[in-house]
């Protein structure tokens, strides 16, 4: 069994509209935006990223914004369900506070003794905001929500699948352990991890698979301290029959990838270097961040990127 992994590093998912995606998570959620970039494979796509002040691995939710990509269809194979850790206490100021920014339906529920309020985000995707106790990672209180009632990070995803079994022997060996189960949902926990520790798989037997769109989780990332954690992991992956990608440069962290019995694409990223590689701490996610290969493109995407608010 794996002892590298520390939790989720980020989750990165499908818009439609940028405007809308940023104001989502920026005002109506309040987390910061730590980096305007673009996509890799088509620069004419934005990449953003929301998290704490620093995104800190754990906390951070990335965006690729296709303009007028199609609606995802959710089913099996996919995350269904991403969930972000907030105090105690909070989840009355959140409902009003959702409610007040369109983002109903907003439904209270109670999963493994937590509370929890479950909600839609722009394109349809599942996010809930769960009420934990002790968790003392550092908010973001620049986007006008307390530090009483702020996001701390994630606090799970939740994997939606037909056949459960061997995902979680996968999540097994990278560390996880079970720790509970309810219904068709088992929760998977890291322990002494970043926070973000928590894993749920929901079993759904025949339900027809997710069709990727707006709205749909592309992959969840996992997090380790460094390259050389990364190469070990890499290796021991590989080595029980996964096909694993090569590491890959995603300039705020090395990536490696593959994808999992359940149909859901995992990644294993590096806490380092982390965001403020390229630009100042105070000022993250402001100017137009271009990978090396894309720089030559600058003029043309500052013209034709629609322009973000701040
Ligand atoms: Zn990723």
């Amino acid at each position: 069994m794996l002892d590298q992994i520390q939790g989720l590093h980020h989750v990165t998912s499908m818009a439609r509209d940028a405007r809308t995606n940023n104001r989502f998570f920026t005002d109506t959620l309040g987390l910061r935006r730590v980096k305007k970039t673009v996509n890799f494979d088509a620069p004419d796509v934005y990449h953003l990223y929301y998290a704490d002040e620093f995104g800190t691995p754990g906390s951070v939710m990335t965006y690729f914004p296709f303009p007028n990509i199609g609606k995802g269809r959710p089913g099996a194979g996919e995350v269904g369900t991403t969930a972000f850790s907030v105090p105690q206490g909070s989840l009355d100021w959140w409902a009003i506070r959702l409610a007040d920014k369109g983002a109903a339906p907003v439904e209270a529920q109670e999963t493994f003794g937590e509370k929890r309020l479950f909600f839609r985000g722009p394109d349809g995707e599942g996010f809930a905001l769960v009420e934990t106790a002790g968790d003392d990672r550092a908010p973001w209180t620049g986007g006008g929500v307390g530090e009483d009632t702020a996001i701390r990070g994630f606090h799970s995803v939740a994997l939606r699948l037909r056949e459960g079994a061997q995902t979680a022997e996968l999540l097994t060996f990278m560390g996880y352990r079970p720790v509970d189960s309810s219904g068709a949902v088992t929760r998977f926990a890291i322990p002494d991890g970043n926070g973000a520790d928590v894993v749920d798989i929901e079993t759904l037997p025949g339900t027809p698979f997710a069709g990727l769109g707006a709205g749909s989780v592309h992959h969840v990332a996992f997090a380790v301290e460094d390259r050389a954690k990364q190469l070990e992991v890499r290796k021991a992956i590989a080595d029980t029959g996964y096909q694993v990608t090569p590491v890959i440069d995603r300039d705020y962290f090395w990536a490696i990838y593959f994808r999992t019995p359940g149909g859901v694409l995992f990644e294993v990223s590096t806490n380092e270097p982390g965001f403020a590689r390229d630009e100042d701490q105070a000022h993250l996610g402001e100017a137009l961040k271009l990978p090396t290969q894309h720089a030559h493109l600058r003029d043309y995407l500052e013209k034709n990127l629609v322009p973000l608010e701040s």
